[in-house]
């Protein structure tokens, strides 16, 4: 069996290579070793996230990402769920209050669309949040999808675009002639293939070490709960003060003070809170997310992860203390330690599109440069932060890695 372009994992990335590319006439196979969004995409309360986004890079993509979302509505056969409704991060103390100031300040001076709205505001926007909320940073640029159902609508456009999907096919190494890569090995056999696109997320590096190519892309564990299905009262993607140290455009301001974002329950070498909140269309609430570095990737919940998860939200979401929950579950996210993905060709006809912190935002995009880069086109956006052979630091440090 041979084919022009193989893709290696159905995630969010993958699902998008393969229908850009099938689009453009390609012939495509993907292979998942388990199912569609199996991975983090599956997995992942689905902010399309631009507030934290950096300049350059990170900013661009993440805007045009953001803008494909209403086109990829109409071009592929089956619908999924895309809410534009904003985003904000919200505070309870004076002390944040005055970095969040400075915050919003400097992004507005790099053009993104941001205010800062007061207790009210915020109640308004999130109902159950505490009554003592002091004010939020708002930006309208923010959106939410649903991730596996725009993974699965994307494995159904590149199926009707000519695709081959299989799951259940573990990709075990890959074949090369000399340099050139001529196809994949895996547990139903060879794959031919004139190229090799590597999306496999969290477990890509460990797949091209094998054959000597070293990317660094780390695991970071999140854990999410989710509540039963409850009426629509959260409009916006929501992130509390807690998940502000997680950033680098935050860590940077001249006011930061880690210690006014930081709880007792929290240390660097344990559980830090990504503190969110998103609700679902089918009204179903997600909080999250303790992150951890484990040794080895390890999507399993933990109690004392989840425990810290608990204390965080119901001392900050006293409304959703009497839901029910109704799962709870874990990721692992792909990350680098500059934060930008690996997009790059790393030997002849091998591809690697891998490491995407904010996927949501950027995966689609990717899967729509890869294509351009295949048929020889300029990609449409700059990828000179995303080469392969830039300098990164290890990722099995067990050391929080800062967005
Ligand atoms: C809990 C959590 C919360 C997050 N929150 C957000 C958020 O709100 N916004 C945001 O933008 N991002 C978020 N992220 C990150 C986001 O989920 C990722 O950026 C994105 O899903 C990465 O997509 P991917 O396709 O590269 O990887 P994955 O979705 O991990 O897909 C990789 C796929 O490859 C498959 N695979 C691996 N090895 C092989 C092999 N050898 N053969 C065949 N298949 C293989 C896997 O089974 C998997 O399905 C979050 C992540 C987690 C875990």
């Amino acid at each position: 069996m041979s084919c022009d372009l193989l893709v290696v994992g159905g995630g969010i990335v993958g699902t998008s290579v393969a229908y850009f590319a099938a689009r453009e006439g390609l012939s495509v196979t993907l292979l998942e070793k388990r199912e569609l969004a199996f991975g983090a995409s599956g997995r992942n309360p689905g902010f399309v996230w631009l507030h934290c986004r950096n300049p350059g890079f990170a900013l661009e993509i993440s805007r045009a990402g953001r803008a494909l979302y209403p086109q990829l509505l109409e071009d592929l056969p089956e619908p999924f769920e895309f809410r534009a409704e904003g985003g904000m991060i919200y505070f309870t103390t004076p002390e944040q209050g005055a970095v969040f100031e400075e915050f919003v300040a400097a992004r507005r001076a790099d053009g993104v669309e941001m205010e800062l709205i007061d207790g009210a505001a915020v109640r308004a926007l999130a109902p159950p949040i505490r009554p003592d909320v002091l004010g939020a940073s708002f930006s309208p640029e923010d959106a939410q999808i649903n991730t596996p159902t725009v993974v699965r609508a994307l494995g159904i456009g590149a199926r009707a675009e000519g695709a081959d999907i299989r799951e259940g096919v573990e990709v075990t190494a890959l074949r090369f002639d000399g340099d050139r890569v001529v196809g994949v090995a895996t547990d139903h056999g060879d794959v031919d293939a004139d190229r090799v696109v590597v999306c496999a997320g969290a477990w890509s590096s460990a797949l091209l070490a094998d054959c000597g190519v070293e990317i660094p892309v780390g695991a970071e564990r999140l854990q999410v709960i989710a509540l039963e299905p409850q009426p629509l009262q959260i409009g916006p993607v929501v992130y509390g003060a807690l998940a502000a140290k997680q950033y680098t455009l935050f860590r940077h301001l001249p006011s930061w003070d880690p210690a006014a974002f930081t709880r007792e329950y929290e240390s660097e070498e344990g559980f830090e809170m990504l503190q969110l909140v998103a609700q679902r269309a089918n009204g179903e609430i997600l909080l999250g997310c303790p992150m951890d570095y484990p040794p080895s990737i390890d999507m399993r919940p933990t109690l004392h992860g989840i425990g810290v998860a608990i204390q965080s939200m119901v001392e900050d979401f006293p409304g959703l203390r009497d839901a029910a929950v109704s799962r709870v579950w874990a990721g692992a996210l792909p990350y680098t330690t500059d934060m930008a993905p690996v997009i790059d060709e790393v030997r002849p006809g091998l591809l690697v599109a891998a490491g995407h912190v904010f996927g949501n935002a950027a995966g689609p995009m990717t899967g729509k440069i890869i294509a351009q880069m295949i048929q020889g086109r300029e990609p449409e956006i700059d990828l000179s932060e995303c080469r392969h052979d830039r300098v990164l630091q290890r990722t099995d440090t067990g050391l929080p890695a800062r967005w």
